[in-house]
């Protein structure tokens, strides 16, 4: 259910891995899809490269470029200081990428490719599920009229969370107490971009910070913030303000609050993308999650054994995103109401841990378990946290943390 960027990943994904089965995507371009999300991480590469979809048809569809890595402007009191943070390591690699897209364009491309390989596509609004006795969804109805039966559903609902929070009300983990970025006005500026090779900028700004993201025909920009500690109203005049010479557009303001479900998979529902939850736009963790549960779903869906190492493996791999963006936040930047917000804020005890270990220079089992699942790597390392760290404090100011 569902036809964002999440809905036909899935859908393209699990026809290729189940072709037994018969896959239909249940949207309602009514009500239409988030729009926002933009930029990747390697593992879009990787996916595209395995669903057999061709680099250039997919740059030329979407408006694409390459992302090598994001660049980070004034997150310390040097409000002029900049780095990159690259895919490998740490490091940037115009041979280690991923990309950024148009993501209305991305929802379209996909979707023909997938109904070319015989995904069905049903335009419907959902209003209601026909649940059995052993509560597992077996029909999803249809406003008006209409049904469809089913014996497994994909929750890519986006922010609605029709299934795994609104029917099968799974547990919210909140991290608004790391996380304080609440709100998003996302915005377009409209000059050409010629270079396939970008980078992400993430601009720390006075309210929060700007995500600018280099498109072949425009800029997709976004001013993040948290709208308790500022006005909206505010937000637009800084925007304006920044980019006063340039064409602007400045789209509808988005809400969200940082947290993910305990569990994404229940009964016969995997929820994938905006439905689990979400952090914040930094470091484009939200798909690239959603591709990790693709790819780590089990060889049999109906395998109902493997549902509890699932739930456990995304929960962690969301507690290390989260702790990683967090990480950012513990910046010297301290010069306005946002930054400061931040500097009253605990941390986590992964971080604190994190931290000890970089002070003193040890490594011990459980920051291990930080960093893998049973020993396998799972997003960010070590080095990464260290170069954050490195560029975070102009004057290498331990106080902050
Ligand atoms: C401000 C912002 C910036 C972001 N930036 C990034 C980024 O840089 N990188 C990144 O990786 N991620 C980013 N994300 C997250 C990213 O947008 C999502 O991960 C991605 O777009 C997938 O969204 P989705 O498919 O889960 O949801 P959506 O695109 O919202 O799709 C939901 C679908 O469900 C359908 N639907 C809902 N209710 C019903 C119903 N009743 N009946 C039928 N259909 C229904 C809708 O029609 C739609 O097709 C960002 C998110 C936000 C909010």
């Amino acid at each position: 259910m569902g036809g964002g960027t999440a809905g036909w990943l899935s859908a393209l994904f699990i026809k290729k891995k189940y072709p037994e089965h018969l896959i239909s995507i249940i949207e309602s371009s009514k009500i239409g899809i988030i729009g926002a999300g933009e930029g990747a991480t390697p593992n879009l590469k990787i996916l595209l490269e395995k669903l057999e979809i061709p680099e250039d048809e997919f740059l030329k569809n979407v408006n694409g470029t390459r992302k090598t890595g994001i660049k980070f402007i004034g997150w310390n009191e040097n409000t002029e200081h900049s780095f990159v943070h690259g895919f490998k390591q740490g490091i940037e690699d115009v041979n280690f990428y991923s990309y950024h897209f148009n993501a209305r364009m991305l929802a379209e491309f996909l979707k023909n490719i997938a109904i070319k390989r015989g995904v069905e596509y049903l335009d419907r609004e959902v209003f209601k599920f026909e649940i059995a006795d052993d509560n597992k969804i077996i029909k999803i109805l249809f406003l008006g009229d209409g049904s469809i039966n089913c014996d497994f559903v994909i929750d890519c609902t986006g922010f609605s969370r029709m299934i795994i929070g609104n029917i099968y009300k799974s547990k919210w983990k909140s991290y608004e107490d790391q996380l304080i970025v609440n709100s998003a006005i996302p915005f377009f500026l409209n000059s050409k971009n010629s270079e396939i090779n970008q980078k992400t900028i993430a601009s720390a700004e006075n309210f929060g910070w700007i995500w600018k993201i280099p498109l072949q025909d425009r800029w997709g920009c976004g001013y993040l913030y948290n709208d308790s500690l500022s006005r909206d109203q505010d937000i637009e005049e800084e925007i304006l303000k920044k980019f006063k010479k340039e064409e602007i557009i400045i789209n509808k303001k988005i809400k969200f609050l940082a947290g993910c479900f305990e569990e994404v998979w229940i009964e016969n529902c995997i929820a994938v993308g905006l439905s689990t939850g979400f952090l914040e736009p930094l470091e484009a963790t939200s798909i690239m999650t959603a591709i990790f549960q693709l790819e780590n779903l089990p060889d049999d869906i109906f395998d109902y054994s493997k549902r509890d190492h699932y739930n456990y493996t995304i929960e962690k791999l969301n507690l290390q995103n989260m702790t990683f963006i967090r990480h950012h936040y513990n910046c010297s930047r301290n010069d306005s109401i946002f930054w400061k917000e931040y500097k009253k804020k605990g941390k986590n005890q992964e971080l604190n841990m994190i931290y000890d270990n970089i002070w003193s220079n040890k490594r011990n089992k459980d920051l291990l378990d930080i960093f893998s699942i049973e020993g396998k790597s799972m997003s960010f390392t070590i080095d990464q946290y260290k170069l954050i760290m490195g560029n975070n404090f102009a004057k290498g100011n331990k106080s902050f943390i």
